[in-house]
């Protein structure tokens, strides 16, 4: 059995952008689609799935990300392989192009897990990674979001969760033919975020997890809620207590998040046999699914 899931943020997707949010995961889906049905790894999978919805500025992740209360971008992201028990992360990161595969290349090739600020960007420059401009990632509706933010008085990052804010993150988790799971998300934050906010999304146990014993898991949603309830890790238990029912596990960690943190989001889960599951508590949520046991992808919003 191999397996693949993507998701593109879970919140109250309007009609016109159905379409847009439809497409990217469709596409991110069969990029890592091909990559595992040629026999190939799910860390490649997940790093080019995402890298492709990084490229498409209809997600909060690389280009097309929130700007931040000074004007800036600032990137979070994490990979996790289940079977190595390796992992990468970055947490507000300016520059960076490809921010999963500057957690890739962490994961890879560095003793730590988490590298933070210019101290990631400085591992990436030495690693061949390649960097931008804020420019290159700043999209035109940002800039106007942005903008109209500064003019209002408070903002509070639970309320734009409640309402009809974008929350745009992607992520993915595959499982490939050698029975690897891997997990990975990646992310701009939340609008108007405090110069160095760090959300759940780099955060190996909230935003990500992957054990290959048992499944994998990617969240996207109101990062302060996540991080509480350690919803990543949250859901490979539940799974766990559950005997790998995929479905159960996602809606019990949904609803702790809910009912513990008053949390909105949603997560995608494989488990170790690679039955996907996914559990939001949003109105929508983008996600697309395949499995060696289906003919066609799944795709919805
Ligand atoms: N979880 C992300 C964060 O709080 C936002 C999102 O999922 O859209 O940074």
């Amino acid at each position: 059995m191999i397996s693949f899931i993507v998701h593109g943020g879970a919140w109250d997707i309007p009609d016109d952008l159905v379409e847009a949010h439809r497409n990217g995961v469709r596409k991110a889906l069969a990029i890592g689609w091909k990559i595992l049905s040629e026999g190939g790894s799910a860390v490649d999978a997940v790093e080019k799935a995402v890298n492709y919805m990084e490229d498409d500025p209809t997600f909060d992740a690389g280009r097309g990300s929130f700007v931040n209360a000074v004007g800036e971008i600032e990137l979070d992201a994490s990979i996790m392989n289940g079977t190595t028990f390796r992992a990468g992360a970055i947490a507000a990161v300016q520059n960076i192009r490809y921010p999963i595969s500057l957690a890739r290349i962490i994961m890879d090739k560095s003793e730590h897990i988490l590298l933070a600020g210019m101290g990631a960007v400085r591992f990436g420059r030495e690693h061949g990674i390649l960097q931008c401009k804020n420019d290159e990632l700043l999209v035109g509706r940002e800039l106007e979001r942005w903008r109209q933010l500064q003019s209002k008085q408070k903002f509070s990052t639970k309320d734009a969760f409640r309402k009809k804010t974008p929350h745009d993150t992607v992520g993915a988790v595959a499982l490939d033919k050698n029975g690897v799971v891997v997990s990975g998300t990646s992310t701009g934050g939340t609008p108007n975020k405090y110069p160095g906010r760090v959300g759940d999304s780099p955060l190996i146990g909230c935003g990500t997890y992957a054990d290959s014993s048992i499944g994998g898991a990617s969240c996207t949603g109101w990062g302060e809620a996540i991080i509480k309830v350690v919803l990543a890790k949250t859901v490979i238990d539940m799974l766990e207590h559950n005997g790998g029912d995929a479905v159960i596990g996602a809606q019990q960690s949904i609803q702790r998040l809910e009912k513990k943190a008053e949390g909105f989001g949603g997560v995608i889960v494989l488990n170790n046999k690679g039955i996907p599951a996914i559990a939001y508590n949003t109105p929508r949520m983008a996600r697309a699914y395949r499995t060696s046991e289906m003919n066609s992808d799944d795709v919805e919003v």
